[in-house]
């Protein structure tokens, strides 16, 4: 450990290398042991630089951007933490009512970027707690709309090189890319708009907001609706009408305002959340026939 780290500060601050970092800090399901290495670069280079030192000292990197899609197991990461988050955050407004950000940039501030410029289209996302690093990878929507409906390019660190990829390539689907299924690192992104009235844009988010705070258990740890859509049902009337409203395992329970959200309302351990999770899906398919494929994405050891 000691000659990765001493290489490691080569090229980084000490405070962007945490040792024995616990995940639960940096998920908002507030669950998960501890990465081996957290590290928090602020340039390309620094990613560059990060993945080329862990390849050499075979230490796998995981990539993570606002941990909200994300439970990580309770003996937590073996291995390197690569967070995109505030170090790598810039957001520019490009010719052509485009903006571009880079990966460790909430979708809030960049909906709240759009709003200034008075660019409407990123409405949908401003009450998404994730990053645009993540939400690219997800393709993360909300309210009819999906990133990709505005995402014109990505640029993305993948097999070593730094490449760009149309919206098309991404080949994005319901919360998925090919980023996602074959691997790759989303260092920033640009974003097609529409010139729009600020009023309007505003009035716009507000609303959707409201909707969230009047249907969703935000006051509670999650990570968001727990399971994908299935085609022609929707998760959480299933789970609801299979009685699993308010269903517990250990720290974790079926949210009662909203059953298509797992939430963490009494100091759960990811082992509770997987078991609960695993739990609704069998019921849900044995009365229902449906078989639920979670949404949120799991890292780390058991
Ligand atoms: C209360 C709440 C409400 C939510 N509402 C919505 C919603 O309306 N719509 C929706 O789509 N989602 C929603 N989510 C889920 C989540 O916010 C989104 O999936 C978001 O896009 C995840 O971004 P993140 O930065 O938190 O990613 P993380 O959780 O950190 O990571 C998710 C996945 O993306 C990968 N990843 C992260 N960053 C990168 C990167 N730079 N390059 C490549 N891969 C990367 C990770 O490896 C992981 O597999 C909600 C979550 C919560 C807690």
């Amino acid at each position: 450990m000691n000659t990765i780290l001493n290489e490691l500060l080569r090229g980084l601050d000490p405070d962007q290398i945490l040792t024995d970092e616990p995940m639960r800090e940096h998920t908002t399901m507030r669950v998960g042991g501890p990465a081996d290495l957290f590290l928090s670069p602020a340039s390309p280079d620094q990613v560059l630089f990060i993945l080329d030192t862990c390849a050499r000292h075979q230490v796998p990197v995981a990539v993570v951007g606002n941990g909200s899609n994300l439970i990580v197991r309770d003996k937590g990461i073996r291995g390197a933490v690569l967070h995109l988050g505030q170090a790598f955050s810039a957001i520019e407004e490009l010719p052509g009512c485009r903006l571009q950000a880079q990966s460790g940039a909430s979708l809030s501030r960049l909906a709240q970027e759009a709003l200034k410029s008075g660019l409407s289209g990123l409405e949908f996302a401003s009450g998404i707690p994730g990053s645009v690093g993540g939400g690219v990878a997800m393709n993360a929507g909300a309210y009819g709309g999906e990133l990709k409906d505005v995402l014109e390019t990505a640029t993305v660190l993948k097999d070593g090189k730094i490449i760009t990829m149309t919206c098309g390539e991404l080949e994005a689907g319901h919360r998925t890319t090919r980023v996602l299924r074959e691997g790759g690192i989303v260092l920033s992104a640009v974003f097609r708009l529409e010139s729009g009235d600020p009023d309007a844009i505003r009035s716009r988010m507000d609303d959707l907001n409201a909707r969230r705070r009047d249907k969703q258990p935000l006051q509670y740890a999650s990570s968001g609706s727990t399971f994908k859509r299935p085609a022609g049902h929707f998760a959480g009337a299933l789970i609801e009408g299979c009685g699993l409203k308010g269903f517990r395992v250990g720290g974790a329970s079926v949210s009662v305002k909203h059953a298509g959200f797992v939430i963490n309302d009494r100091d759960a351990t990811a082992g509770d959340v997987l078991s609960l999770i695993r739990e609704i899906q069998e019921r849900v398919l044995r009365e229902t026939g449906v078989s639920l494929e979670t949404e949120v994405r799991v890292l780390g050891e058991a």
